[in-house]
């Protein structure tokens, strides 16, 4: 038992207040400085420059070179606006201040935007998480809060705070939430603007009040509350017919027609990578929400050629696993160079992208593999006759 004036508080009192004061006051409240001296513990000549980060980019992703240098650019910039942030013990504020400058992604489904996300995080070892946007709804409707993204992060985190505070998240399908017109609404909308504005929040930086279990957010709650001014935020959209507004912005009939404007050399083949914000906000994305994703990029329709490169060369391609699944097992797996050609044709056909690719190669591989372990065989070697079967015993 503590005395003190003239009143009298027990030691588990004391003890249920701190906690209590610990878990709603900020540390800044608080005076503790524990905090702040973390958050500056990133040296930048531990983070791997932006050449660096391409090279390491390259054996994992197929082309898409354009947006691995943005995205290597910006990850670097990223960092080094952590190694400068305001030290603790010096209080010597720096005079310039680098903004954050959270990613937009452009381009068609299973081009590789996730892919590209997640293989920055494991190079970075960071929290990283994928959100998809069309979860969200306005708060106050039926569907997820916008703050439910930071509730996986933190997750992924263990819940450590720090952590998480500096971790990566991956908005795929933002192009989902892009209001209907250009107009600003006049009846709500929300799925659309109503979300875009609830993720401003998040995006620009400020402390949330983060429901620990996701979904929606409960009076009766306990909160953690969440800074996500150092989050880098990576958003994704296949942005569908977002060339027609390039095209219209630059003055050109949309591809297959010839255009007598057609002054400027434009490829119309591959109007994404005259991508612009105006185009995002033609297409429906607030302006304040563009102007929080100040690195814009694109990534390119994936070509047959792409698709055969992607069957076989990554550092993990889907050849190379299958080959390690066989190896387990002792046998040496092989693919004929035609039935490669064939699974790259069947792809093309199914207009899945790289995203077909597995799902043929799986289909083609069942079989085998469950024959292959109970043999005595040692060697397999997958025949285009053998793949066109088994693909076509699948159809029928
Ligand atoms: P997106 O996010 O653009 O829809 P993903 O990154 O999820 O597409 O791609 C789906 C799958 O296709 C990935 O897991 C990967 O195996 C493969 N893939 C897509 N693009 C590439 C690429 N450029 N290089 C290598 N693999 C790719």
């Amino acid at each position: 038992m503590l005395t003190g004036m003239n009143g009298m508080i027990c030691s588990d009192c004391v003890l249920n207040a701190y906690q209590y004061l610990e878990e709603y006051l900020s540390p800044e409240t608080l005076g503790k400085t524990k905090k702040k001296k973390n958050q500056n513990d990133v040296k930048l000549d531990k983070v791997p420059k932006p050449k660096e980060i391409k090279d390491y980019l390259d054996q994992y992703i197929i082309g898409q070179d354009s947006a691995k240098r943005v995205l290597s650019v910006a990850v670097y910039n990223h960092y080094k606006r952590l190694a400068q942030l305001p030290d603790e013990k010096t209080e010597k504020d720096n005079d310039v201040e680098i903004e954050k400058s959270n990613i937009i992604m452009v381009g068609s489904t299973g081009t590789g935007k996730t892919l590209l996300a997640r293989t920055i995080a494991r190079l970075l070892d960071v929290p990283f998480t994928i959100v998809d946007a069309t979860v969200f709804t306005e708060a106050g409707y039926v569907g997820e809060d916008v703050e439910s993204i930071l509730s996986r992060l933190l997750q992924v985190a263990d819940f450590n705070v720090e952590r998480a505070q500096r971790g990566i998240v991956f908005i795929d399908e933002i192009d989902k939430i892009a209001r209907k017109s250009d107009n600003p609404s006049i009846t709500r909308d929300v799925s659309g603007e109503g979300v875009q504005q609830s993720l401003l929040k998040l995006l620009e930086g400020s402390i949330v009040n983060v429901p620990p279990k996701g979904g929606r957010k409960h009076p009766d709650q306990d909160y953690i509350h969440v800074d996500t001014k150092n989050i880098l935020f990576i958003c994704g959209g296949a942005f569908d017919g977002i060339e027609k507004k390039i095209a219209q912005r630059l003055n050109t009939h949309t591809v297959g027609y010839d255009s007598v404007q057609n002054a400027k050399k434009i490829d119309a083949e591959d109007l994404m990578r005259y991508v612009v914000p105006q185009d995002l906000k033609s297409f429906g994305l607030i302006p304040e929400i563009i102007g929080r994703l100040p690195v814009l990029t694109y990534l390119n329709p994936l070509d047959r050629n792409a698709l055969a490169r992607i069957l076989t060369e990554p550092k993990n391609s889907i050849v190379k696993q299958y080959v390690k699944l066989f190896e387990l097992d002792g046998v040496k797996l092989t693919f004929a160079q035609e039935t490669l050609d064939y699974i790259v044709d069947k792809a093309v056909e199914y207009k899945l992208g790289a995203r077909g690719l597995r799902s043929i190669v799986e289909t083609i591989m069942t079989e085998a593999m469950f024959e292959v372990p109970s043999s005595k065989k040692k060697e397999y070697v997958v025949t285009k006759d053998y793949a066109q079967k088994q693909l076509e015993n699948e159809l029928n």
